[in-house]
Order: structure tokens, then sequence, then C-alpha cells
């Protein structure tokens, strides 16, 4: 057992007065290439990292639904017969709304048991690095065993983009919820998010000696306002206006065709999707064919993408990409929904004290708060299960 899961047992016990019927866990993961391509029917190539969102959780014998987490000081306590999403507000809309969820993907809510669960977690929050994939994927995993549904990965994924949709109210894709739910050791998952097919592939990081560093700006993002909203009504009056289902189904062939067609705003907008999409593909098949040290060149072509056409770069990210480039990475994007958030740059392993360094002093000469930055490497997706014990522990 992790020193994490021992804690959140403990968390459970100290806040529940009781054991938890088992443990489950979930990854964050980042995004090595394909931003806001999900929601536009495309390509996206993320991977889960060896950071996760552990959940202790127990069924109750009433309707009863009470969450808690290391994250906040009070629990929330819900009946399920006022399980709905104008019910549900702040954290606890990620765990209850993955609850709620569930009702659409064959889980019964008049009939389901309550249950109670706690929450730890060591993925960085609003770093880019999607606790809130964590979290739900974590959740749904326990309540898909503990419900007894029998639900898929894939389903999975999408009971958890469901309530971060319904219950929290952002309009994000499936990426998140796939990475954590599918990702595997030393290797991403390469989703195209129209089919939802999803492929392993490995990335090789480690016999190549490469590292990837994320350069967290601490600059806070909110995707459920703003800038991430605004971007979604573009692409799609994009598409309208190209007369297509969605930007997935425009072509790099098209883009002159596009330039005509669209203002100039919408058009980079455009373009960013259809060059990335293109980058994915690239990403993988460079992967396959010459290894990992050839990618390069594409995370640098993504950052300058969604700097210039997309727009949703700030000035730290920048900084933190072309710092780290300067300093031998061989590779450096923003990675994430943009407007804060981390950096990543894939650097050889003998150079990472150069670049951290690097982009520290930067930011320092910058007078920008000083970057959070560490190595993350591919790990496994979700797991967990029920403890080795025949009885179950009920309350309520
Ligand atoms: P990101 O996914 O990039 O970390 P989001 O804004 O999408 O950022 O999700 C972060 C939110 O998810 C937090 O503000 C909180 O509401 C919820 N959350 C994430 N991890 C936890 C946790 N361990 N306990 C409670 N809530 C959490
Ligand atoms: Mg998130």
């Amino acid at each position: 057992m992790t020193d994490l899961e021992r804690s959140t047992r403990e968390g459970f016990a100290s806040r529940f007065n009781r054991a938890p019927l088992g443990l489950w866990s979930a990854p964050g993961r980042v995004n090595l290439i394909g931003e806001h391509t999900d929601y536009n029917d495309g390509f996206v190539f993320p991977f889960a990292i060896d950071r996760r969102t552990v959940v202790a959780l127990a069924p109750r014998t009433d309707r009863l639904v009470r969450v808690a987490s290391s994250f906040a000081d009070e629990a929330i306590e819900l009946s399920l017969d006022e399980l709905i999403p104008e019910n549900l507000h702040g954290w606890s809309a990620y765990p209850l709304g993955v609850a709620w969820a569930l009702g659409s993907f064959g889980a019964d809510l008049a009939v389901v048991s309550g249950f109670e669960v706690y929450i730890d977690s060591e993925v960085p929050i609003g770093a880019g690095l999607s606790s809130s994939a964590a979290i739900e994927s974590a959740v749904a995993l326990a309540l898909n065993d503990v419900w007894g549904l029998g639900l898929d990965r894939p389903t999975l994924a999408r009971v958890g983009q469901l309530a971060e949709n319904r219950a929290v109210g952002a309009p994000t894709g499936i990426m998140d919820q796939s990475a954590s739910l599918l990702g595997r050791t030393d290797a991403a998952v390469f989703l195209d998010c129209r089919t939802l097919d999803a492929e392993v592939i490995p990335l090789g990081f480690e016999a190549a000696d490469l590292d990837l560093l994320i350069i967290d700006t601490r600059v806070s993002h909110s995707h459920a306002t703003g800038g991430y909203a605004d971007r979604r009504a573009s692409c799609e009056a994009g598409a309208a206006a190209l007369g297509v289902e969605s930007l997935r189904d425009v072509a790099e062939a098209d883009l002159g065709r596009a330039a005509e067609l669209l203002d100039d705003e919408t058009f980079r907008r455009v373009r960013h999707i259809v060059t990335e999409n293109q980058r994915v593909l690239d990403t993988v098949r460079t992967l396959r064919e010459r290894g990992p040290a050839q990618i390069g060149p594409l995370l640098d072509a993504s950052h300058v993408s969604m700097r210039d056409d997309f727009e949703i770069s700030v000035p730290q990210l920048d900084l933190a990409v072309e710092t780290a480039r300067r300093a031998g990475a061989i590779g450096a994007r923003m990675t994430g929904g943009g407007f804060g958030g981390a950096a990543i740059a894939l650097t050889p392993r003998v150079l990472l004290p150069v670049v951290r360094t690097a982009v520290a002093e930067a930011f320092r000469l910058a007078e920008y708060a000083a970057p959070d930055m560490f190595v993350v490497r591919a790990g496994d997706g979700a797991q967990g299960h029920r403890d080795e014990s025949d009885s179950l522990p009920a309350a309520g």
C-alpha cells in the first residue's frame, strides 16, 4: 500500500468512524500533444501520470451520500433523491456529479445504495494535470464496482465527462478521463475522439533517457468560465460556416477556402485545430518510425499554434517554453486548456538541472511567481478493489 492509500484509508476512518469497503485510485494526466481537438471530434495523445487521486468508499444501507476530501474541511451530505446537477456546487460537484451521471449509463438511482467517500490526492489542482479527471475516474471506478454496474472503461470515461459538463458546468471533452482510465506505464493513449477508439502507444522515453518536465506557472485557470467556452464556440461557428459537422472534417488542404469564408479570428481558431490534428498523427507516426527524440519540433509547432492562432497562452507559459528550449529541451509546449496552468518540456535527462535553473532564473528576472517544476512519468491508469474481506460493512 502506498503512503497516499494509507492516508486515504485513515482519512475515511476518522471522518466516518468505520473502515471503507475498498480503495480505488486514478491518475492525473498530461497531454503530450493535441489541444482543444477533443471537442472537435479530433485526435489527442495524453498519458496518465505517476500522481494519483485515491478514494476510499463504503456503501450505506440507506439513501444518504456523504463526501469528504483532504482538500476541504466540511463533509457534504445529500440524499440520492436530491441528486440533480442543480443541487451540486463546488468541489463536491465532481464526485457527486459522477454518481448522478451513472444514472444515464445504467445505474438506477432510485434504488442504488447511498455511500460515504473520502478523497485524497497528490495531483496538483488547477495545474493542467486534470485533478478533475482523476477524481471523476476514481469515483466512477469505485461506484461501478460497489453498485455492480459492470461498465467498461471507455464508458466510465463518458460518465466522467458528463459529470464535468453537466454537474460542474465545464464544457470539456473526453480526453482527460480516457487518459486517466486507459493509461499504461511508459505509454500514451492515442485517442480518436470521434470514434472513441483508443490505442496505447509506447513512448520509449525511459530507454531514450528523456524526461518530461512539468513547469507549473501557478497562473490559475478555470474552464467553467470565459476563454475555454469561448474557444469552443468559435470552433462550432467555424464548422457551421464551413458546412461540416465538426472541424475534424476539415483537412489542411481546405484551409485556403476557409481563409476566404471566415473572419480572421475564426480562421485562426480553425487553423489551430486542423494543424493540431495533423501534428498528433505526425507525433504517433514519428514515435513509431523514428523514436521519441524526434518529436520535439512537433511540440514546438503546437505551442506556436496555441500562442498565435488559438490565443490561449499567457506570457508565463511562453517564457517557460522559450527558456526550456534554449536551455536544451528537445521540444516544449503549454499543455492543458490554457490561460494558465503548466508547460511541458521534453528534456534529455542529463540536461534537467540546466533547464530547471534557466527557467527559475528567467521567472525571477521577469518578476513572475516562482514556477513549480517536477518530472512526471507515464504510469498506469485507474485501478482499485474491495478489501480482502467478505463481510460488507454498512452504516445508516
Ligand atoms: P485541473 O483538472 O486542471 O486540476 P479543474 O479546475 O478542472 O483543474 O479541476 C480542479 C477542481 O477539481 C478543484 O477546484 C476541485 O473542485 C476538484 N478537485 C480536484 N481534486 C480534488 C480533491 N482531491 N478533492 C476535492 N476536490 C477536488
Ligand atoms: Mg480539469
